[in-house]
């Protein structure tokens, strides 16, 4: 499909990556966004193009998007624990009231709608690796329940518009992605352990390192969007790379990779810290022929490239989790 597209939380770090594929196949973009965890740097080298518009607004209140829409993607909401955990009311606000508000301007432009859920709506998995039928294990009243049970709800009433309504939808489930253009201050795992790496602190293991989790590099996850976005399915489809690490041999890796002298140092466990998380994606390997490509060495390579560039244009510092 080519045609207008907004992106909600386009200037995200996912977001931005699927501004940039949609404008280069020749999508119109309007991006959406209050930069409340994202920046204008991600998507400030689009902004003199004629099919990119950007759109500051918080989309919890109102999407303010003129004009006929073919998609509509919602990614707006902060994604990275400390970044959630910083917004607990916004955070369930965009799941609920800006999913609603999304859903609602495509209804209005009989546009697709793809929801950017996670693989947090599995919590912490009894099941493993986690297929799109298990129901999951989530703590509705811990810390993170605002993220988890936001994006569950998001779920819900997305699939209700689509029963009731007929609006066309289309729901991914994304794991743990990683690459270029993530803040050093958001606090996920492989921003903190390559900036620590490259500054030579060292990196902060929560708990023993047991835990694992599955990192997909971003392009290939930006791949699995747009094939949902183009695809007559309404999911829900996991999209991941189901090659799983503990958090302990990441952080060697890392150290490994980057040539650092870091140590490792433990920290506690936060609570309700899933302990491990593994994608089934045999249906995104059979309705979108779908499945990511980049070895962990090399995604990895890439994003310490990036944030090397970054800290000497100065914005690794820039703010990024606030409070409410
Ligand atoms: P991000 O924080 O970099 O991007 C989110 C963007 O949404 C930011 O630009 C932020 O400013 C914007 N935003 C937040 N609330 C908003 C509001 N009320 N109105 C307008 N804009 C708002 O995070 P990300 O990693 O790019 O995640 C993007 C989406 O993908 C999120 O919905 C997240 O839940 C989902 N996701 C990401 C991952 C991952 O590993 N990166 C995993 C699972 C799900
Ligand atoms: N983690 C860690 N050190 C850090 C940041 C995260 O050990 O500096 C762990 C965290 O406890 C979790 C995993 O790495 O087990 C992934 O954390 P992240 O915040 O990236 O994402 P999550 O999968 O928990 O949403």
């Amino acid at each position: 499909m080519t045609g207008r597209v907004a992106v909600l939380g386009g200037a995200g770090f996912l977001g931005s990556h699927l501004c940039d594929r949609l404008v280069a196949r020749g999508d119109e973009v309007v991006c959406v966004d209050d930069f409340s965890t994202g920046r204008r740097a991600n998507v400030a080298h689009l902004l003199g193009n004629p099919a990119f518009t950007l759109v500051e607004a918080d989309v919890s209140t109102s999407v303010p998007v003129d004009g006929s829409l073919d998609a509509v993607c919602h990614l707006a909401s902060p994604a990275s624990p400390p970044d959630y955990l910083a917004r607990p009311l916004a955070t369930l606000a965009v799941g609920s009231e800006g999913t609603r508000l999304a859903l609602e301007l495509a209804e209005r432009n009989h546009a697709r709608f793809l929801l950017a859920s996670t693989s947090e709506v599995y919590g912490d998995p009894a099941v493993h690796p986690q297929p799109e039928s298990y129901w999951g294990n989530v703590n509705p009243v811990g810390p993170r329940s605002v993220y988890d049970e936001a994006k569950r709800f998001s779920e819900a009433l997305t699939f209700a518009h689509h029963r009731s309504r007929g609006t066309d939808v289309g729901v991914v489930r994304i794991f743990n992605t990683y690459g270029p253009r993530l803040r050093t201050d958001d606090g996920r795992v492989v921003s903190n352990f390559l900036a620590q790496a490259l500054r030579g602190d060292p990196l902060t293991v929560y708990g023993d390192g047991s835990q694992t989790r599955s990192l997909c590099y971003v392009d290939d996850e930006v791949g699995g969007l747009v094939a949902m976005l183009d695809a007559s399915v309404t999911g829900p489809v996991n999209l991941g790379n189901p090659d799983e690490y503990t958090v302990l041999e990441l952080a060697r890796t890392v150290i490994e990779l980057t040539g650092s002298t870091s140590t490792i140092v433990h920290r506690p466990l936060p609570t309700d810290d899933p302990a491990r998380r593994r994608p089934d994606i045999s249906l995104a390997r059979q309705l979108l022929r779908w499945e990511p490509t980049t070895p962990l060495a090399v995604g990895l390579a890439r994003t310490a490239e990036a944030l090397v560039a970054e800290q000497r244009l100065g914005s690794a510092s820039e703010p990024g989790a606030g409070s409410e």
